[in-house]
């Protein structure tokens, strides 16, 4: 499967890319965007994605993809600083059954606990936007000391 790198206009992330959709941004670079999740699995929950569209790691650029890695090496440690949580999951999904359900390559930073018992595919329950926009803002933070 191939995908068009231009930005589709009914991929919601790619209007989180172009300022269409809000988020609560925590950084950018030329190539990548990193926003927190609104349905966190646990406080501090977020996302790396390409600006480039792309479905899924099958059909992704590699310069696109490494970008993406890149932007976790900075985002991460700062989700850890700020969380402190017990163990972070870098986890991205291709196809439904792995549990993706926006076809554009993100990859979820997920702070874990020991007992939070989170399945690999967590669910989606609403997150408390207020938290997520603090942490997102000390995230961010963070990433710019
Ligand atoms: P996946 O199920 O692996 O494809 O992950 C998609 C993720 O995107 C889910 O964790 C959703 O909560 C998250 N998500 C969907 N729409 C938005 C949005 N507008 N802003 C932030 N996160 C979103
Ligand atoms: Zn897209």
């Amino acid at each position: 499967m191939s995908t068009d790198p231009a930005p589709k206009s009914d991929c919601i992330f790619c209007k989180v890319v172009a300022g269409e959709i809000p988020c609560f941004k925590i950084y950018e670079d030329d190539a990548t965007l990193a926003f927190m999740d609104i349905n966190p699995g646990n406080p501090g929950h977020c996302l790396v994605i390409p600006k480039n569209h792309a479905a899924d790691a099958y059909s992704i650029d590699a310069e696109d993809f490494a970008a993406v890695a890149r932007t976790c090496t900075k985002v991460a440690p700062a989700v850890r600083d700020v969380v402190s949580p017990d163990g972070i999951n870098l986890v991205q999904a291709n196809g439904e059954g792995a549990g993706q359900s926006v076809f554009h390559v993100h990859m979820h930073i997920l702070p874990r606990r020991n007992d939070d018992n989170l399945l690999m595919n967590w669910g989606h329950k609403p997150g408390d936007m207020d938290e997520a926009k603090a942490l997102g803002e000390k995230i961010a933070a963070r990433i710019a000391e």
